[in-house]
């Protein structure tokens, strides 16, 4: 297959004829890849068990994991969600369009090809002015898991789906790169306390401040070892570069010695390090790539094409720095963790 590339420009937005190629292209169930404010996104027509199928054979997605629907406007969530509790009003009004996902009680028109089985059905309004436009004019709400081959980190650019989808899919929209970095948060309404299964942008407080008492699923904390994350996709290894990675955490001078230590016991060519702006001088071997700036809160934006970038390099081992767990930090550190298949080391002062 030939994948066809278009432009969505923030000024100038679509040509006309190919905003109606991309939605004549979902209308027949076929793939289109797009920008959104969290990371890009693979849509397929979201009621459709045909194009959930093509979504799963070309990110190579294991079929239990389910797509979250994506939708332009608040009248489409009755025609997919049941049984939506008072909480969501106000949260969909802080949030939405915006980066949190929420999951319902699925109606009966979502195939359970879209949903994984599951009887309950993830839906978000983007805020991106690009995948608004999308939907409308499919005029059914999109399927669009992120647009990465499943298990490699998500796509922050359309040169990024590219690596992974070109000749896969039928078009990739490049709408330059994303805003905020990380996917969004889920937030699970069908539990009687709305319950995080995946941290994101939207942090834990941000969701209290509107909705009341909000929790942490307890599988994603870890504090109940036999219960597996709620989210089924949060139990794969996941946003992973292809070498193996290892975090340090513990007072940023201490963690700075040790990876300089560690990093010469290999050629500094197979050796990559996960730096901040902060730090990125302090390294003297290996390859060392910077994620962003601490002290700006650019690390979330910087994460995923930092992991693509070691790929590029070459590199047989990632040493990486840690970051706070504080507010935002939680998604990052979470995608981080992921990353490394949870390998991190503490150190203490000696
Ligand atoms: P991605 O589309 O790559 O951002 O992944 C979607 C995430 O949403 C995965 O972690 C899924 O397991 C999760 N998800 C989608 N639908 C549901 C659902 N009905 N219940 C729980 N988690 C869901
Ligand atoms: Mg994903």
């Amino acid at each position: 297959m030939v994948t066809e590339y278009i432009c969505w420009d923030c000024e100038k937005g679509y040509r006309p004829q190919d905003l109606q190629r991309a939605a004549k292209i979902l209308k027949q169930h076929g793939l289109v890849a797009f920008p959104t404010e969290t990371v890009y996104g693979l849509g397929g027509s979201g009621l459709c068990p045909e194009a959930a199928k093509k979504i799963y054979e070309a990110k190579g997605r294991p079929s239990d994991n389910p797509l979250i629907l994506h939708i332009s406007k608040s009248e489409q969530l009755p025609m997919i969600a049941e049984r939506i509790p008072d909480v969501a009003y106000p949260l969909m009004k802080a949030f939405w369009p915006g980066p949190m996902t929420l999951i319902f009680h699925k109606n009966k028109c979502v195939p359970h090809e879209i949903t994984g089985g599951l009887e309950t059905v993830a839906v978000r309004m983007p805020s991106h002015e690009a995948a608004r436009m999308l939907i409308e004019a499919a005029g059914v709400p999109i399927a669009a898991p992120s647009a990465n081959t499943s298990g490699r980190p998500s796509p922050t650019t359309a040169a990024h789906v590219r690596e992974d989808l070109d000749g896969r899919i039928e078009m990739i929209i490049d709408g330059g790169a994303v805003n905020i970095g990380v996917e969004s948060t889920i937030v699970d309404l069908t539990e009687d306390i709305p319950t995080i299964l995946r941290p994101g942008h939207i942090t834990k407080d941000m969701l209290q401040q509107v909705a009341g008492e909000v929790r942490m699923d307890a599988g994603l904390l870890g504090t109940d070892s036999d219960r597996k994350p709620k989210a089924p996709g949060m139990k794969y290894r996941h946003y992973a570069p292809r070498a193996k990675m290892t975090v340090f955490d513990g007072e940023l001078d201490v963690v700075v010695k040790q990876i300089n230590d560690r990093a010469r016991e290999y050629p500094a060519a197979q050796v990559g390090i996960l730096a901040s702006e902060e730090t990125a001088d302090s390294y003297t071997h290996g390859q060392v790539v910077s994620v962003g700036s601490r002290n700006a809160g650019t690390i979330e934006q910087g994460l995923y094409s930092a992991l693509r970038l070691f790929d590029h390099k070459g590199v047989e081992v990632i040493l990486s720095e840690s970051f706070s767990q504080e507010d935002k930090g939680e998604a990052i550190m979470n995608r981080l963790m992921k990353a490394a298949g949870q390998h991190i080391i503490y150190l203490s002062r000696e």
